[in-house]
């Protein structure tokens, strides 16, 4: 169990390190410092190699993919731990 949960926390690392790529921003707490928890921030699927990302609600968990037509896209709120 606890080696599934080191690496759940590793690849939500990786999803924040490619949004801030595809974002543009230096690291991830420029980008977090760019957009506040209540308002509306990137997110990024979390379904390995699908890579979409779309704006979405600060606390958002389940956005949807259109890629993957399912709802997996998390914010980078979530993933940073912030909410
Ligand atoms: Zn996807």
């Amino acid at each position: 169990m606890t080696s599934e949960f080191l690496e759940d926390e590793n690849h939500d690392a990786d999803l924040l390190q490619q949004l801030v790529e595809i974002e543009g921003f230096e690291d991830d707490l420029e980008m977090l410092e760019a957009h506040m928890p209540d308002s509306m921030c990137p997110g990024i699927c979390v379904t390995p190699g699908c890579g979409y990302s779309n704006e979405v609600v600060g606390d958002e968990t389940e956005g949807w993919c259109e890629e993957c037509q399912k709802g997996t896209v998390k914010s980078a709120m979530i993933l940073a731990g912030i909410i």
